[in-house]
Order: structure tokens, then sequence, then C-alpha cells
């Protein structure tokens, strides 16, 4: 079993908590080259899964590949089909944005039309005074109205995006977004602590003092509350910061944390070849097309993994999963709990994973 990731690497506008790598609002042709450059890196990387694997998850993520027209999405489709057997592809997934699904009107019929099963939207909130805070395009209304086109046109594997533990954020106002969410009954949630990237608007102000994160504890409490409301909804929750309807799970992104081969395509894609190679691009449109354009593939970096680097990796991955990771892999249960083969942390741990994780790994 393989995936393949594909990187759109292209904002309307800037989130304030965003440090993925993105070009804001490109020039006219933008699109045009990169399509072309990514043209070339994929038919360069035909023979990475090597016969080994079978394509069963796409994934179109941002950036935000709702910018994509609908000539474009169909352009990029056909290149991988070209190059890769798409048979047996069970969930393809695309990241839109609410305002692109509630404007565009050609958007979701190519979506459709090329495969796309499975539908991630970042909503993040329904307060309209934290949208314009977090610099999102949308407005709650137009999240709505979004997943209701969704609906319409019959995608029936929606996830949405929430965050919470920001500064400003009251408890009323995060079980509001919590309710109004359920009320919508996506079959997937996941739900994000803000925290400061490096990269992002947010770092600048926290460093100017003009934004500071709210206490432990009251990140603690609106965790705990997600994980009650969405039980209370019907969600099972399948990995730290992800929820689903019973057999709901977003496979691609399971088969990350199982530590399944996966290629990744455009600037700052990583790949990984299911053993101990990982590689990624480097996070730059401009040296990503010109490599191409050369005929060459572009200098990002690898790292070959170690035994103990692998061993850490299936720990801090597995633990944060609610199936947890295999009995052999631990010498000293501690605050762990037993699940049939396997030891998990026990999901009222959660929010701690990873001061729980660190004890475990070499
Ligand atoms: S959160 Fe998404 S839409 Fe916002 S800047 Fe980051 S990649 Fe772009």
């Amino acid at each position: 079993m393989a995936g393949i990731y594909l990187h759109i690497p292209f904002c309307a506008s800037f989130c304030t908590y965003c440090g993925f790598y993105s070009e804001v609002c490109p020039r006219q042709g933008t699109h045009t080259r990169y399509i072309e450059a990514l043209g070339g890196e994929i038919a360069l990387r035909r023979d990475y899964f090597k016969g080994q694997g079978v394509v069963k998850t796409l994934y179109f993520g941002g950036g935000t590949p709702s910018l994509l027209s609908p000539d474009e999405f169909r352009t990029i489709r056909d290149m991988l089909a070209a190059s890769f057997d798409l048979g047996a592809v069970e969930e393809f997934t695309v990241e839109v944005n609410p305002e692109d699904v509630a404007t565009c009107s050609g958007l979701l019929p190519a979506l459709k039309e090329a495969g796309v099963n499975r539908i991630s939207m970042g909503v993040q909130s329904f307060c309209d005074r934290h949208l314009r805070w977090m610099n999102r395009r949308h407005c709650a209304a137009t999240a709505i109205e979004a997943f209701k086109k969704l609906r319409e046109a019959d995608f029936d594997n929606i996830s949405i995006d929430l965050i919470f533990g920001f500064a400003g954020l009251e408890d009323k106002q995060w079980l509001d977004t919590l309710k109004r969410a359920t009320g919508l009954a996506p079959e997937h949630i996941s739900a994000y602590q803000m925290s400061i990237d490096p990269e992002s608007t947010l770092a600048e102000q926290a460093a100017q003092g003009k934004y500071a994160e709210p206490d432990d504890e009251i990140c603690a409490h609106q965790y705990a509350m997600l994980q009650e409301e969405l039980e209370k909804a019907g969600y099972e929750q399948y990995e730290v910061s992800n929820f689903c309807r019973p057999g709901r799970h977003s496979r691609h992104n399971s088969a990350y944390w199982d530590r399944t081969a996966y290629l990744g395509l455009g600037p700052a894609a990583h790949s990984f070849d299911g053993n101990d190679l990982r590689q990624w691009n480097p996070s730059s449109l401009e040296e990503y097309c010109s490599a191409l354009e050369a005929g060459n593939l572009p200098k990002g970096g690898e790292e070959h993994l170690t035994p103990d680097d692998i061993y850490n990796e299936r720990i801090m991955l597995g633990l944060r999963t609610s199936r947890g990771v295999e009995k052999s892999l631990i010498t000293d249960q501690g605050i762990l709990e037993k699940a049939g083969e396997r030891f998990r942390i026990p999901r009222d741990k959660f929010f701690i994973c990873d001061s729980i994780i660190e004890d475990y790994l070499r």
C-alpha cells in the first residue's frame, strides 16, 4: 500500500497562525508554470514505488488546492494518471477553502469528475470575530453555505478542521463552535490547539508582545470539552487531534501514522520509502520550478533513519493513536493502558501525550 501527497503552494491570503510553505497572491501565469514543473516531477518520480506499493490514497493539500481552476485540476489529475496506476485508489482527498467552494461554481463538478471522494475543509471557527483575527477569507455563514454545497454535490465524506486554545477564545464560544460543527454532521473532525509556528505572523505578534498563549489549564479544559462534545455527538477519537464517525477515519493520514510509503510532490513536500529513507523538496517555488525546467529533480534534503530513529517514530506516531503500539515495543507499561495485544495512552491523558511519549523514546 502507498499514498501520494501533492502540494499546491498558493494561498489568496495568509492566515495569522500558519507557517506552511505557500506563496500569497500568485501573479498571473504562476499556476501554469507550477503545473508544468509538477508534470516534470511526476514523470521523473514515476518509479518511486518500484512496483512494491499499490497507490491506495491520494491527497491534494496546501496551500489552497481549491484555488486551482477546474481545468488546472483536471490537468494535474491526468498527469498523475499517466505516470501512476490509480486503479486501486480508495480515498482521494482535496483540501478546500469555504470561500472557494461557495463562490466557484465549476470547482465541485471538476472534483467529482476527477474521482475525489473526500473533502477536507478548513473551517477553524464559527465565530466571525475570531475568523477575522485569524485572517481567514471566510465567515461562519460562508462555511455553512459551503458545507451545504458539498452535500448538494453528493460529497458524503467531509472533514472539517477546527482550532482551539488561542487567546481570546472563551469556553462558551468554543462550545458554540463545537455544537455548530456537530450540527452540520460531517463524517470527520480534526481539531488542533493553536501553536506559535516560527514562520507565522503570530510568531511576529508574540515577539512584539502583541500575543500571548493562554494558560495550559485553559487549553486542557477546551480539549476535554472537545472530547466530550464529539463523543456525545457519536464521533470516535482515533488520534489525538482526529475524530470520525465509525469507519470514516482518514486512510491517508492513518497510513502516515503506520509508516506506510508515500510520495510527496511539489515544493516542501516530504516522501517516505516505507523503510528508512525520508526525503523532502525545497520550500521554494522558484527553486522547484527552475530545477524541473532544466530537467532535474529539485534538490531538497534527505535523512536515513537509524534503527533508533525508526523505533522512536513508531512510538511517536503510534502512541498518538487510539490503537497505540504493539506490546513488544514497550518494556515498561507505566501510565499506558492495555488494549488487546497493544499498549496505548489513556484517552483522558491525550492532552499531555507529548510528555508521556518522551519517556518511551530512545
Ligand atoms: S492555513 Fe491554509 S489557507 Fe491559511 S495560509 Fe495556511 S495554507 Fe494558506
